[in-house]
């Protein structure tokens, strides 16, 4: 069942570890088929070296197993909240990686300061509010869902344009049009995190980019107008409208 989406979820699990967004087993990414309602997740704490396509588990929109003989990852029911809310998104990434978890536990936004995050992030990623205890005590994983949506709604933030958040004292959650686009959103996240944390040890001046900045670099990859790239329509005309030469 779903072999093709099993052997890409197990390929982007993969990379969690061969990108350093990993240490042991603590990260997961999954993805759906939409068609059919049904996602395929990471199995819990099973070393990377050990993982198969074949272990995958398969998984409801209510959470329930599918297939699959291995217990699914923990955070399964933080995924079936994120699927049946961010509607159009087809994979998620979680990670525990270090830069992503030191804001999540000073609680702050990654903020938008350089290109490299208004190319993939249109707005700061947001980090959520922390949980309460009874949300702890009762289910745990579905309120952290819960939470990261609250967060996107009470901020008025678009999914699609910002496909990231922070769980307070936690860390990352990414999603994407696929597995692996979940994977390098979550890597890009890493690395804005790492360089915001470097340009607040440099200045305490306000780094934020100008709104004119971060609309033309994301704009430029994303949308009707984007023009990055080689597969896009917009680029041809763009290169002959700055008449370059290459
Ligand atoms: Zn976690």
């Amino acid at each position: 069942m779903l072999e093709k989406l099993k052997e890409k979820v197990y390929k982007a699990n993969m990379q969690l570890p061969q990108l350093g967004l990993v240490t042991f087993t603590w990260g997961n990414v999954s993805g759906i088929d939409r068609e059919s309602g049904l996602f395929v997740i990471k199995p819990s704490g099973v070393d990377y070296q050990q993982l198969k396509p074949q272990d995958m588990v398969v998984i409801n929109l209510q959470g329930r197993i599918i297939e699959g003989d291995l217990n699914p990852s923990s955070d399964t029911p933080t995924h079936v909240i994120l699927y049946r809310k961010f509607g159009e998104i087809g994979g998620i990434a979680h990670t525990h990686s270090p830069w992503a978890v030191s804001f999540a536990a000073a609680k702050m936004d990654i903020p938008a300061m350089n290109t490299t995050h208004a190319d993939t992030f249109y707005d700061a990623i947001p980090v959520s509010d922390s949980l309460s205890q009874s949300e702890i005590a009762s289910d745990y994983e579905k309120y952290t869902g819960v939470s990261i949506v609250r967060t996107f709604e009470e901020r008025n933030l678009d999914y699609k344009a910002t496909p990231g958040v922070l769980i307070s004292h936690h860390g990352p959650f990414c999603w994407g049009e696929t597995p692996e686009k979940a994977v390098y959103n979550a890597k890009v996240l890493e690395t804005v995190a790492e360089e915001d944390y470097h340009t607040m040890q440099l200045t305490r001046a306000n780094c934020e980019l100008p709104h004119y900045l971060l609309n033309k670099h994301y704009y430029r990859k994303h949308g009707k107008a984007a023009y990055y790239g080689q597969n896009n329509p917009v680029s041809k005309l763009h290169a002959k409208n700055n008449n370059f030469n290459s």
